[in-house]
């Protein structure tokens, strides 16, 4: 069956990780960067490469597209570019995300929160938006499965730490919850992972020295997830195997 995904923020960390299992298992996959355009290009490559067919000939099943999802003209050409490479989408996971560390609520300013809620919650509402668009059979698509990229934070909290992500994720979590349901009978299934502490950059911005550290002995499993983890259950929430499960936020987080 033909299989299309688009990913955002699919150069690094989780969503590079989820870029290559997905290829893997068969999808033809676009992923948006936003400034890394040599991680980009290197995991163009490496897909290219394992998947054995010569781009020239036979058309590799990747593309790396340049997008800042907190623009929404960018993320309008990110979908066309996706469609016009691979023909119909069934799959979105909206992986990008940021987070900025460490600073109590009071000494937040405006623009912090506006960089934080731009991307991950209306960027993420936005492409949800745009593959509803396309996938749902009330506008004559053909179904398919979107994730979301929530955080255990949206319910811990995050106190003294970015409760403005904190709180940005549990919007995740809402918008999983409510889309799911308005286009349960439209083909479409909406899940959510929440990923507990995972061994990526987004934890190398300016924390406390031995932040990360403090963070894994509150685990129940004593250490932090790896991108690989994340990304085999974004697979299967996107698979068929899981054709009854939406509106799931999915915790993936060791116990924690
Ligand atoms: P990461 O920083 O390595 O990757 C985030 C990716 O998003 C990067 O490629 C970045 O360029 C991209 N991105 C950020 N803002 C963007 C924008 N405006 N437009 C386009 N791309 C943008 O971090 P990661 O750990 O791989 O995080 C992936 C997702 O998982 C994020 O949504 C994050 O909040 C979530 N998450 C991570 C953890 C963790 O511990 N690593 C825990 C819970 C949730």
């Amino acid at each position: 069956m033909h299989k299309t995904l688009l990913i955002t923020g699919g150069s690094r960390g989780i969503g590079a990780a989820t870029v290559r299992l997905a290829a893997r298992a068969g999808y033809a996959v676009c992923f948006s960067y936003r400034q890394d355009a040599a991680a980009a290009q290197q995991l163009v490559a490496e897909v290219t490469r394992e998947s054995g067919r010569d781009s020239g000939r036979e058309g590799a099943p990747i593309l790396a597209f340049q997008a800042d999802i907190s623009r929404e003209e960018e993320i309008r050409a990110l979908f066309a570019a996706a469609e016009q490479r691979f023909g119909p989408l069934t799959a979105l996971v909206n992986n990008a995300g940021i987070l900025e560390h460490q600073t109590r609520v009071e000494d937040m300013d405006g623009d912090r929160l506006q960089r934080i809620f731009a991307t991950n919650v209306i960027g993420t509402f936005l492409c949800c938006r745009e593959a509803v668009r396309r996938l749902s059979t009330r506008h004559g698509g053909h179904g398919g499965a979107i994730v979301n990229l929530s955080s255990r934070a949206a319910r811990l909290g995050a106190a003294g730490e970015y409760v403005d992500y904190a709180a940005s994720k549990a919007a995740i979590d809402t918008l999983t919850l409510g889309l799911a349901r308005e286009v349960a009978t439209e083909g479409i299934r909406v899940n959510a992972v929440a990923p507990g502490l995972i061994d990526t950059d987004i934890h190398s911005s300016g924390g406390e020295p031995g932040r990360v550290e403090r963070l894994r002995t509150g685990i129940p499993m004593q250490r932090g997830g790896t991108p690989e983890e994340v990304a085999k259950a974004i697979l299967w929430l996107l698979s068929e195997d899981a054709s009854y499960t939406t509106g799931t936020i999915l915790d993936v987080a060791g116990g924690r």
